[in-house]
């Protein structure tokens, strides 16, 4: 087994090491079967294992109440931000959607092409350095849903409390925090994320929607595009994407395994509290999140200069510290460090830091 380093990598990301050695065993011929997942029919007995009990312990791990569905997707989030509109949003009606970030307004820009939108708040004003607070939001009357992104992958910011959508429902983008931390999906009409940040690789999305709302799916539209066909078929109206299937399958096993969500929320507090805290010990780093909007799976900072910055990302990875080059919108260092990424990883930066400050700062 080579050397592995530590990922701070946005995504595709870390994987939990006892998912990669029982992929890598189970690679060639799968216990019992004889052959790799790639190879057997997405209809077979053995298939029927892995999707129902990926879905299984995903539904236990999010507590998912009866009335709502469970579908694997693919064409990753983005292909979220054209579905929800073509499907939840009628003609006549307006969708509400709140900017928080990059990701935000590329599902804003989608949901323009289908129907009327209302940004109902926006914080772009100060480059998305913070989500908006309760009272800063105009939603419109009776709107068919109120769009959120959870967790703003780009600039390191993540919702404390849920905005109140009042009767209309929720709908998440939840690509970059989804199983986290323990959930309410009652509170949403709909959740989507991409699954190669928290849940597996890439190649899969999973959407979580209440039933009521598959009645909205109309018959013209694509079939591969519409929720209610999709669910009708149990996500496999075409044929899945099997491996990514069983990754997540084994990824749901692990967080089942760690002890669920409340467990894996304090891991992942304790990591992002690691960081915080190092960040705000000196005036030599700058964290770009305001205090309360800070997010526990993207740690966004800069340092005195942008040249300084990059001197740091490259001696980081030359140490073994992979991927922590901020997004150009934000300058500076991003440290993503979701579910799989260790506790080790966390404490091998933060020494980084101290070494780097002591040096250079
Ligand atoms: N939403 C968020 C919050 C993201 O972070 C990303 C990707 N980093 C996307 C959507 C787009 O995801 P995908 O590449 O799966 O389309």
């Amino acid at each position: 087994m080579p050397d592995r380093i530590y990922n701070f990598s946005a995504g595709p990301a870390v994987l939990p090491m006892p998912v990669l050695e029982e992929a890598q065993r189970n690679l060639v011929a799968l216990p019992g079967v004889g052959m790799s997942v790639m190879e057997i029919s997405h209809r077979s007995p053995a298939f029927d294992e892995i999707l129902h009990g990926a879905e299984a312990d995903f539904r236990t791990l999010g507590n998912i109440p009866p009335h709502y569905k469970v579908l694997f997707l693919q064409g990753g989030a983005s292909l979220q931000f054209s579905m929800v509109p073509m499907n939840l949003l009628a003609q006549g009606a307006v969708a509400d959607y709140i900017v928080t970030g990059h990701w935000a307004k590329g599902a804003l820009k989608e949901a323009r092409k289908f129907g009327a939108t209302h940004v109902a708040a926006s914080t772009e004003d100060v480059n998305f350095k913070r989500v908006p607070a309760q009272n800063e939001l105009k939603l419109s009357p009776g709107a068919a849903y109120v769009h959120m992104t959870s967790n703003n992958t780009i600039h390191g910011t993540e919702w404390r409390r849920l905005p109140d959508a009042g009767d209309a429902p929720l709908v998440c983008d939840a690509s970059s925090d989804i199983y986290s931390q323990p959930i309410d999906i009652s509170k949403f009409g709909l959740v989507y994320a991409g699954a190669q940040k928290n849940l597996g690789p890439s190649g899969l999305a999973i959407v979580i929607v209440r039933e009521d709302l598959l009645a909205r799916s109309s018959d013209s539209l694509p079939v591969m595009l519409n929720y209610k066909v999709q669910a009708e078929h149990g996500s496999r109206y075409n044929t899945p994407p099997v491996f990514a299937v069983y990754i997540l399958r084994l990824v749901m096993k692990w967080l089942v395994g760690i002890g669920g969500l409340a467990a894996i929320g304090e891991i992942n507090a304790r990591k992002a509290a690691m960081l915080y805290d190092e960040l705000d010990g000196t005036s030599f780093w700058a964290p770009h999140a305001d205090k309360d909007s800070r997010s526990r799976m993207n740690v966004t900072f800069r340092l005195p200069s942008e040249d300084l910055a990059a001197l740091f990302a490259k001696e980081a990875a030359a140490a073994g510290l992979d991927g922590l080059k901020g997004h150009r919108s934000v300058g500076g260092i991003r440290a993503s460090i979701y579910n799989a990424f260790p506790v080790e990883g966390v404490a091998a930066l933060v020494e980084f830091m101290r070494e780097f400050e002591r040096t250079r700062g």
